[in-house]
């Protein structure tokens, strides 16, 4: 077997955005830290195993239905379509928005092969037919597949009245939602437009 650093290295050198040479950086950087630090971070790994989709939204969550989903203080008749539960946490940090969620996990791409059965799109149908919310809300990144999900749910769920609408393009054109800075991320939610 391998020793543990290597090891480690390895492990660490498959994660996204992490070459070879991060990943011995972070090693060596955790062979010298806290143990109860690194026990921390082990069981917090070790604990993902624990998550599962919320039932509800489609979020990753460790209790089903998750936390947003069975809050007594969110309004949720107002529900907001995001690509990936990543997404979530970037709204929240803004601490305005006071909805719910609907994670899509994924955008439709036809040139990737992604179709809307591969999406929780069905599930979202379901949702607003049982929930009858009062808006929605596509924050989905303005690149081409985000624009053709959008144009997609708005075309499906044009029987109902309620408004559909989109963060506005204070984003970049072809920009991913989570890498977009507060500041904007929360001038695109205030001013989003509608678009259905
Ligand atoms: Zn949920």
């Amino acid at each position: 077997m391998a020793n543990p650093i290597n090891e480690l290295i390895e492990h660490l050198s498959r994660l996204p955005g992490i070459g070879e040479r991060t990943a011995t950086r972070l090693a060596f950087h955790l062979m010298r830290s806290n143990p109860v630090f690194r026990e921390g971070l082990s069981s917090a790994i070790a604990r993902l195993s624990e998550v599962h989709l919320c039932t509800v939204c489609s979020t990753v969550t460790d209790r089903d239905p998750c936390a947003i989903c069975t809050s007594h203080v969110r309004k949720h008749e107002v529900i907001c379509v995001v690509e990936k539960p990543s997404d979530i946490y970037s709204i929240e940090r803004l601490h305005s928005y006071q909805g719910v969620y609907h994670v899509l996990h994924g955008l439709l791409s036809p040139l990737e092969g992604i179709a809307p059965g591969d999406l929780r799109i069905a599930q979202l149908q379901k949702r607003i037919q049982e929930e009858a919310p009062k808006e929605v809300i596509l924050a989905l990144s303005p690149t081409l597949e985000g624009d053709a999900t959008s144009a997609f749910l708005v075309k499906q769920l044009s029987a109902y009245s309620f408004p559909i609408s989109r963060l506005a393009s204070g984003l970049a054109i072809g920009s991913n939602l989570e890498f977009a800075d507060q500041i904007t991320l929360g001038k695109a939610f205030e001013a989003r437009t509608r678009v259905g």
